[in-house]
Order: structure tokens, then C-alpha cells, then sequence
């Protein structure tokens, strides 16, 4: 959440500045602004609204010169206007500051500061801790403008409790830029006579392709020719420099309407390169080398914990089933967010499973912190190599999907559930999944990356159906087993994206309470294959229709005979085995929301008040 940019070069830093917010503007669009300093002192242009406001407003009057910062915001404290958007300042004016995360105890201190005469113009916690360092600068007697900043810096910093990737410069400190992260990602980008500091690669991958992921406490002084790294507390490590993975033209929307509609396009490749080099078909089994693990480990493994928010979890919520069912490893689903706080039971050989497309989900990297700090081997699951919870982790599986920008996840769902097919499959073999189940779930793993492809031909079909139902108050989403994991995704996807009310639950909840709701005007979407729950799910479906309610059903060729003239619309996947189901069933979900949002004139790709990579709690 957020997004921060920062250039120190010879180049004009402006168009740097806005190109790399328009890049990072997935991760919060509520503000934005930018610092820049020449030598007439720091240029601020800041507003509410999109980065496209603030690209009108710097048309109108350009800010010039090589040095700033710049921040997309997405608000924590203190409402939505010009004046609470970044940068921020000291009470001198002179030393600008962007935020991302939350300063928890910024009360206290700005009543200290209060106290010592200074004065604040926003709501924003990010402004008190701008007046911290800039009291704490001001009071150092010292001709090293340089080593001030970086000194107050960090004395600020042991004041604050809370989190944050920070970027900062001062008017008296020329072609200097201060950065230091503490729970919210910040990268470095080391370029040639010029150098950056951006929250993630992708604002800055279309100028240099060499980035330092920063680690929490590190202080990072930025210079055009060099830069030093030291912890908030003094000391200096090692730090390597990293190839990025992907170019600009990955991130771009290529012919597509919305990021969302070519991300789900996308999922034949992103599901064949989550299991690329991982199937050994030999032994039937998957090759994870990453966990890092021994095979007396995985025979050992007694217990499985998956962890993590949002959609990631809806994929630990399939998982749950597959390894259960693959391996009959007892396995539990926890809330990132809940699992943290509480006294989750844990035996010696549990192993834990953090899992988040952006590796900096702070509530899961909080899960994955708790849970090693106890002394648990603690995995990830993450699409962004060299994210802080790959970084953190004993080991893990990266998800090799591409940049995810749309904020409404979908590629990254269906690589998570590969992986943890793969896992499923891994601990199966290790137990009592004999050599043809295996191989039989490795051919048909093999066969997705077509049936995928398949099932995206109904686009237009499904497109259809979306436009009958623009008028609905809103959805029901009902699926068993291993699709029920998939309703609760597919509401998930619909609230996200069409702001319509959509809950998903176990068909047979319905009789259980939800069945009050069901009336003409709110459909129900049954996730039902031809599988060894169907005729449960039609028992369902029919009490639906005694009712009235509309009946969306994605089920396969078979399914869909015996469910003619009882669903009002029915979306045929290709046929798969139980465990793979879900791959396929939720394609159909997630074209269904896109289809309905635009149908309904949403913001796809930037849904209201939503914004990707949660890196406040
Ligand atoms: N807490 C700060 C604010 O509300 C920063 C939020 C962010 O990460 O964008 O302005």
C-alpha cells in the first residue's frame, strides 16, 4: 500500500518521478505529490486524487531540478485531501518527507512537539514524524549536512513505534535522499550517475535493472554516484545487488482493456510456470528443492499451518483440502491477521506456510515472524522474488507468475493452488499416495495449462450473462468441498471489483440461514462440477429455484445435462480431477466480476478504497 519514488541523478527528476508513481499507483491512489529541490529551494506540488491530478497540476507549473521524492498515497490517518497528501514537512519547511505504513505512537510525540512550539498542518502521522527528524537536525552542531540528516534520521526513527519505508531530502542538503524501512518494502536502484529509491522494483525497472531490497532498520544514504547502507542503529552489512526479473514491457497492459482481464489471460502461462522444473515424473511426485527440506523432514511433517489475507488465503483454503486429501497431513487455514494474535496450538512438527503474492502483506509477514520467532519452520509462498517474506522465510516456493498489477488478484490464485497441489503432492508421496495416483494427478496437471486455456473462451459467453444481471442488489456464491474455497473467491472478486454485496458459503449452509436472503433479484452462483458432491449441490440448486432465485451454475459437460431447465445460466469448464477442480472453476468467477464491473462502469483495476500489496496492518 502506498507507493514512494525517489531519484537522485542529472536528469530532470520529474518525469522520473511521475512515470515510476503511474507504475506504483496499484498500490494506492488516493493523493500523490512530489518534493523536488534546485536551487531555489523544495518544490512541492501535492493533491488529491489520481496520479493523473497531480501530472495536470506539475503541467501547470513543472517543478524543476535532479533531486526529489514523490508518494501515491492511500490513507491511514487523516481524511483524503490536498493538504494530508505527501510529501510532508518539518517545521522549518525545508526537510520533505514521504510515508508508507503507520506511525503508532505519533500522538505522543506530537505533543512533545507541540509542547516545543511546533506547529502541524495535517492529520497525518507521516507530518510528525517529518517535525522529529526536523527538530533533531536542526539542534545538531555539525558542518556535515549529510551526516546530520542521516544522524537525525536515525535518532528520529528509535523514537517511533510503528511502521514505515520512508524517503526524505532537505533544501540545505543537495543531491541527497535519505530512505529506511521498517515493516513497509523499499528498494534501492543503482544506476549509472544516477541512483533510486522506490517501494517496489516496478517503478523503476524502465531505468535500471540492479536493485538492493532493503531490510527492516536499514538506512540507506542515496548520492548520484554511490550510496551506503547501515542499520538504524550504526552498523553496516552486506548488501548485494539483484538482476530484476522482468523488463518494462511486462508490465505493461499490452492490448488489453484492464491489467485484471490480461492477468486472467495470462493463467495457461502462469500456471505452467508454476509447475515448471517441479514435476518429477520418474518418481510421481513434485520437486520443491526451495523448502529447503530433507525427506526424513517432509515424512516428519506432523502438522500444516496456511496462512495469509484475501485471496491468498481463499488458495490456502483449497489447499486445506488438497493436503488433506493427498496426504491426510492434518491441515489448518488461519487469518494472517488472527493467526498472530493468538494462541494457536502448534506441535514440534508443524510446519508453517505464509503465503502472499507480494511477499510484504504485513499482516502475513507479521504470521511468519510470529511463528518463527516460536521456532517454527516457516515457508513462503510469494510471487515477488526477493520480497521481505521470501527474504524472512526458512525456505519456500515462488510462484514465477509475472507482475501482478490488477488489484483484484487472479493469476496469483491459480499459482498459489498449483503450489500447493505441488505440496500436496510432495507430502502425499512421502506417505501413502501410491505411484499411479501420482502419476494420474501429474498428467492431468500437465493437461490444465489447455483446459485453462478452454475455459477462457467463454469469455463472451460469460460476458453475456454478466449483462443480464447489472441490475442485481447483489450475489450469492455457493460451492462444497473443494470449490467452496471458490464461492468464498468469487464473492471476494465480485465485492472487489463490482462493490456489489457477495458472500460465498458451503451449499449447504444455505438451508442453514442464507435461504432468507434468495429472492429474484439476487442471484446465486453454484460452483458445481460433475463430482462426488453434485447431486448435493442440485438438491441445493433446486431449493433455490422453489424460491425464486436466479441460478448461475459453472459446472462441467455432464453437470450440465442434468442441470438443464433448473439453472437459468450454465458456464461449462473442462473436466478435471476433484483436486484440480478449482483451477478451472474459478475462471468462469473471475470473468464474471470483471465482465459485471465493467458492465456496471467500475474502475477495474484501481477498485475504490482497495489497493494491492497491504503493507499497513
Ligand atoms: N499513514 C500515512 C498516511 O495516512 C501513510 C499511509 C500510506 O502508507 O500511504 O498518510
Amino acid at each position: 500500500m502506498c507507493g514512494i519514488v525517489g531519484y537522485v541523478g542529472r536528469s530532470e527528476a520529474a518525469p522520473i518521478l511521475l512515470d515510476g508513481l503511474k507504475r506504483l499507483e496499484y498500490r494506492g491512489y488516493d493523493s500523490a505529490g512530489v518534493a523536488i529541490v534546485n536551487g531555489e529551494g523544495v518544490q512541492t506540488r501535492k493533491c488529491a486524487g489520481r496520479i493523473a491530478a497531480l501530472s495536470k497540476l506539475m503541467a501547470q507549473k513543472p517543478p524543476s531540478g535532479s533531486f526529489g521524492i514523490s508518494h501515491t498515497r492511500w490513507a491511514t490517518h487523516g481524511k483524503v485531501n490536498d493538504t494530508n497528501a505527501h510529501p510532508h514537512f518539518d517545521q522549518s519547511g525545508k526537510l520533505a518527507l514521504v510515508h508508507n505504513g503507520v506511525i503508532e505512537n505519533y500522538g505522543a510525540l506530537k505533543a512533545q512537539l507541540v509542547e516545543q512550539g511546533h506547529t502541524f498542518e495535517t492529520e497525518t502521522d507521516t507530518e510528525v514524524l517529518a517535525h522529529l527528524i526536523g527538530s533533531i537536525y536542526d539542534k545538531i552542531d555539525n558542518n556535515d549536512s549529510k551526516g546530520r540528516l542521516v544522524n537525525a534520521t536515525r535518532e528520529a526513527l528509535k523514537q517511533v513505534i510503528g511502521t514505515y519505508g520512508i524517503a526524505l531530502l532537505h533544501a540545505d542538503v543537495p543531491d541527497f535522499i535519505v530512505g529506511a524501512r521498517r515493516g513497509s518494502p523499499l528498494v534501492l536502484g543503482v544506476g549509472r550517475d544516477e541512483n533510486f529509491l522506490a517501494s517496489d522494483v516496478s517503478a523503476i525497472v524502465a531505468h535500471t535493472r540492479d536493485a538492493v531490497y532493503l531490510n527492516d532498520f536499514d538506512l540507506v544514504a542515496v548520492e548520484r554516484d554511490k550510496f551506503e547502507i547501515s542499520s538504524i542503529d550504526g552498523e553496516t552489512g552486506e548488501h548485494q545487488i539483484n538482476k530484476v526479473e522482468f523488463t518494462s514491457e511486462d508490465i505493461s497492459k499490452g492490448d488489453y482493456a484492464h491489467y485484471m482481464l490480461k492477468e486472467i489471460f495470462e493463467q495457461p502461462d502462469s500456471v505452467r510456470d508454476a509447475m515448471r522444473g517441479r514435476l518429477n515424473t520418474e518418481e510421481c511426485t513434485a520437486k520443491l528443492g526451495g523448502l529447503n527440506m530433507t525427506a526424513a523432514e517432509l515424512r516428519d511433517v506432523g502438522r500444516v499451518v496456511l496462512t495469509g489475507c484475501g485471496t491468498a488465503l481463499h488458495a490456502g483454503g483449497v489447499g486445506e483440502y488438497l493436503i488433506e486429501q493427498l496426504a491426510s497431513v492434518p491441515t489448518e487455514v488461519e487469518f494472517a491477521s488472527e493467526f498472530r494474535h493468538r494462541n494457536t496450538p502448534m506441535t514440534r512438527d508443524t510446519l508453517v506456510f505464509a503465503i502472499s503474492q507480494s511477499g510484504e502483506t504485513a499482516d502475513t509477514l507479521g504470521a511468519l515472524r510470529e511463528s518463527r520467532r516460536k521456532g517454527y519452520r516457516t515457508l513462503g509462498i510469494c510471487n515477488n522474488v526477493a520480497s521481505t517474506i521470501a527474504r524472512e522465510s526458512d525456505g519456500g516456493v515462488y510462484m514465477h507468475a509475472g507482475p501482478e498489477i490488477g488489484v483484484a488478484a487472479t493469476k496469483s490464485f491459480t499459482s498459489q493452488v498449483v503450489i500447493l497441489t505441488l505440496i500436496g503432492l510432495l507430502l502425499g508421496r512421502m506417505r501413502n499416495l501410491s505411484t499411479a495416483e501420482g502419476s494420474r494427478l501429474i498428467e492431468a496437471l500437465e493437461a490444465l495449462p489447455d483446459q485453462i486455456e478452454d475455459t477462457l473462451k467463454l469469455s463472451d459467453h460469460i460476458k453475456s450473462i454478466a449483462n443480464k444481471y447489472v441490475d442485481v442488489s447483489g450475489m450469492l456464491f455457493f460451492g462444497r468441498q473443494f470449490n467452496y474455497p471458490i464461492a468464498l473467491e468469487g464473492a471476494l472478486k465480485m465485492k472487489e471489483i463490482t462493490y456489489l454485496y457477495a458472500e460465498g458459503h458451503p451449499s449447504a449452509e444455505l438451508k442453514h440461514g442464507i435461504i432468507a436472503l434468495v429472492r429474484p433479484d439476487l442471484p446465486s452462483i453454484f460452483v458445481a462440477p460433475d463430482d462426488g458432491v453434485f447431486s448435493k449441490n442440485l438438491n441445493n440448486i433446486e431449493q433455490v429455484k422453489a424460491r425464486k432465485g436466479p441460478i448461475i451454475a459453472v459446472t462441467t459437460q455432464s453437470g450440465a445435462k442434468q442441470l438443464k431447465g433448473i439453472a437459468n445460466d450454465v458456464i461449462v469448464v473442462p473436466d478435471a480431477p476433484d483436486t484440480l477442480m478449482p483451477i478451472l472453476t474459478v475462471i468462469p468467477l473471475q470473468l464474471l466480476a470483471y465482465h459485471l464491473a465493467v458492465g456496471l462502469g467500475r474502475d477495474v483495476d484501481k477498485p475504490r478504497n482497495l489497493a494491492k500489496s497491504v503493507t499497513v496492518e
